[in-house]
């Protein structure tokens, strides 16, 4: 446990953090680390486990204490805190993601859509048996509208299939791969080692068939002996409203091709909005300001008001004061998992103060002070 990372630089955030950024960090670095994302990808998956220890201890506010105080030894065999082990570079990932509830970290990540990818992990830890091929990702730029109320883009991708010139050997036509001499085709090269603890067996990927346990002497021309080939194929993808910045849509089979007969990869497409010139959006809800008139806020009545969904009019009351919010119910964005269901609108209402007046609007409003306040 001597090498073993500060939670907090795990996950790049100060020791002062809120819960907030603890989330929000992790959050970025289980999306980038995670196993579905990262198929047979040992390191990412090393990274992926580090990162949820790490959540797992600081968004606990109890572990949290234990750990400022003891550092990792609060939580070893015996330590200040009793509580055992934490040691998830031994636990399997599933379990990992089922033990904390990460599951609202990812249903909004990706849509609901994450879970699936379970099966496709445990087959792809099966040897030479059929396995799913590598989700791949890609993102989109929608505007704010296109958030709202959905929108259908094309999005350009890199789409890996199989050679058809070798059959996705990679060996040229002709040739076929030749059993690795180095590992004798099993993929793995088994290596025992003297340490103080004794004789070690060690066993590691192939160096020179990658783990395949095959070598192509001739390689195809067409892929350069990769099997695969790489072309740009243009997609229509469907982005339901209400979608925020940073989420995902899965499109299944759109991935990397599967081996022995596994299926495709999954496709993620994440989504990213732009700025709205009036309004700000927190969730279902949206936020403007708008300006009404010295006349309007004294005599109340109808006043224009913005909408994401054109001008609506608005009765406010007679004295309405400046910074008055109103709310406008339903005129905010509709939710992703109930279509029926629309945020509000929140508007401030920001009094304006004529800054140039004519001699005649001067009059006027002198005469009406002296109405207003006759004993000044
Ligand atoms: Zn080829
Ligand atoms: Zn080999």
């Amino acid at each position: 446990m001597a090498d073993k990372r500060d939670y907090y630089e795990v996950l790049g955030v100060p020791k002062t953090a809120t819960q907030d950024e603890i989330k929000k960090a992790y959050r970025k670095l289980a999306k980038q680390y995670h196993p579905d994302m990262n198929p047979g990808d040992a390191q990412a998956e090393a990274k992926f486990k580090e990162a949820s220890e790490a959540y797992g201890v600081l968004s606990d506010e109890t572990k949290r204490k234990q750990y400022d105080q003891f550092g990792h030894a609060a939580f070893e065999q015996g330590g200040a805190g009793g509580a055992g082990g934490f040691n998830y570079q031994d636990m399997n990932v599933d379990d990992i993601l089922r033990g904390f509830g990460f599951g609202d970290i990812f249903s909004d990540l990706f849509g609901g859509g994450f879970g699936g990818g379970t099966s496709s992990r445990s087959r792809a830890q099966s040897y030479n048996g059929p396995t799913k091929g590598r989700n791949v990702g890609t993102n989109v730029r929608i505007s704010f509208e296109e958030a709202v109320f959905g929108c259908e883009k094309n999005v350009e991708i890199n789409y890996k299939e199989e050679c058809a010139n070798c059959h996705a050997t990679g060996a040229k036509p002709g040739t076929s791969p030749e059993t690795c001499t180095t590992c004798g085709g099993n993929g793995q090269v088994v290596r025992n080692r003297q340490s103080i603890l004794g004789m070690m067996r060690e066993v590691s990927t192939c160096p020179d068939c990658g783990g395949s346990g095959k070598v192509i002497k001739d390689k195809c021309p067409e892929c350069r002996g990769t099997g695969y080939k790489t072309k740009k194929k243009k997609i229509s993808v469907t982005i339901p409203a209400g979608i925020d910045s940073g989420q995902s849509i899965r499109i299944s089979g759109m991935g990397e091709p599967g081996t022995n007969g596994g299926s495709r990869g999954d496709l993620f497409v994440e989504v990213m909005v732009g700025r709205h010139p009036i309004f700000a959006r927190d969730g279902l809800n949206l936020y403007s300001t708008a300006s009404i008139t010295f006349t309007e806020a004294a005599l109340g009545g109808d006043v224009k008001i913005k909408t994401i969904d054109g001008d609506v009019l608005f009765p406010i009351k007679a004295g309405t004061q400046t910074d008055t919010r109103i709310r406008l119910k339903g005129k905010g964005v509709p939710s992703l998992r109930d279509k029926s269901k629309r945020g509000d609108q929140y508007t401030t209402l920001v009094v304006k103060v004529p800054e140039k007046m004519n001699a005649k609007q001067k009059e006027a409003l002198k005469a009406f002070d002296s109405v207003m306040y006759p004993k000044k």
